[in-house]
């Protein structure tokens, strides 16, 4: 009765995917901006976010934006990609990814990744380079780093550049190195869901001072060095706010003790989940370290009932979750305009099998448990 009673209490609670924890840094950061009359990206607040988050990473530079879709255009725009180029990019990742190809006029190439990772994977990346690659775009697919030796070791052979799609993996790391430190531009999110939020933003990291110069100036409309309303080029309208920028910085300031939330999610969704056979957890391999944005896992064909069954059983149960990201090559919008792409089996296999549970950074101990004993429950 008590059990019964006390499950009941528990299936009426409401657990989101994803809910935010928003630090007390960040609330007096906006209204010490706020205070001092700073709306736009002008004012002291985005050049200290930046530096702050050029040094989390441990790059010489960083440079803001208004989201991880404009970071990775900016990217791809600096290192002059456009029309009749070739972009490697892995066929499972967010379309953001393909989306910021097309805009600069080049053409993605849709590549398939490994299935315990959901990243690219490298051999596969070699047989797809041809004349026209310019740029392998790799992708940190739910916190967990691509193998970036692999394709750096490719990119150096073939004389192309290494652009870090690092939307999800801020804190991540790769052999020890920071994600975001391990190509020649890597762009961050900042989207309300990614580990560090500005409600909506982005940046970009790179070492190299001509291409931060060259993102800077894009970003803001390419003013002329000292002519201001004179333009030579094709700038964006891409900068942060001053308010988004305070929200980030005091975020920021919290990375540690997010990372530390999320390794806590990780191992507890282990231990209570591990022994269910047919239920695949995310696994990390010994060069990576994961931030696990998500808790990503797929149904295997061991378990009695599909992903679409286990989403539904949870919801259910008032717990949400997230189907995995769909195949590139075979969105309505890429067979439109590039017509019918090559498959990418493993892909698709993680996209019909894989679902991510709740993950947020305000996610409790109670209702990881009410997650962890809806999915008991629905498997037996
Ligand atoms: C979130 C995300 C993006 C896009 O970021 P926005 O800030 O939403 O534009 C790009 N790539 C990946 C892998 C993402 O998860």
């Amino acid at each position: 009765m008590l059990a019964s009673t006390s499950a009941f209490a528990m299936a009426a609670e409401f657990v989101p995917v994803n809910a935010p924890r928003i630090t007390a840094a960040a609330r007096e950061y906006v209204n010490q901006t706020l205070d001092a009359g700073w709306l736009s990206s002008a004012g002291p607040m985005v050049e200290r976010f930046e530096r702050a988050f050029a040094q989390a990473i441990g790059v010489r530079h960083a440079v803001s934006c208004n989201s991880g879709t404009s970071a990775l255009h900016l990217a791809l725009a600096a290192l002059g990609i456009g029309p009749g180029d070739e972009v490697i990019v892995p066929d499972f990742t967010m379309i953001a990814s393909a989306c910021a190809v097309l805009y600069t006029g080049a053409t993605p190439v849709f590549v398939d990744v490994e299935a315990d990772i959901c990243t690219l994977d490298p051999v596969l990346v070699a047989a797809a380079i041809t004349p026209r690659t310019r740029a392998i775009l790799a992708v940190h697919i739910y916190g967990h780093s691509a193998d970036m030796d692999a394709l750096a070791a490719l990119a150096d052979a073939h004389g192309l550049w290494l652009v870090e799609d690092a939307a999800e993996a801020h804190g991540a790391r790769y052999r020890g190195r920071a994600c975001g430190a391990l190509g020649d531009i890597a762009a961050f999110s900042f989207y309300g869901n990614k580990i560090i939020s500005t409600g909506e933003g982005g940046m970009l990291t790179t070492d190299d001072d001509s291409l931060a110069a060259r993102m800077r100036s894009l970003r803001d409309m390419a003013h002329r060095p000292g002519q201001r309303f004179t333009h030579d080029e094709l700038g964006y309208s891409y900068r942060m706010g001053s308010l988004a920028a305070a929200v980030g910085l005091g975020q920021l300031q919290h990375l540690d003790e997010f990372l530390a939330h999320k390794h806590w999610m990780a191992a507890t969704y282990r231990e209570r989940l591990g022994a269910i056979s047919g239920l695949i957890l995310p696994v990390e391999r010994a060069w990576a370290q994961s931030v696990h944005w998500m808790y990503a896992v797929r149904v295997g064909p061991e378990l009695s009932l599909t992903r679409d069954d286990l989403r539904a059983a949870l919801a259910a149960r008032g717990i949400e979750t997230r189907d995995f990201f769909q195949s590139c090559a075979r969105q309505p919008l890429i067979t439109h305009r590039l017509g019918a792409q090559a498959a990418c089996p493993v892909s698709e296999q993680l996209a019909a099998t894989g679902l991510y549970l709740p993950s947020g950074l305000a996610l409790t101990a109670t209702q990881l448990d009410q997650v962890c004993e809806a999915i008991h429950a629905a498997v037996v």
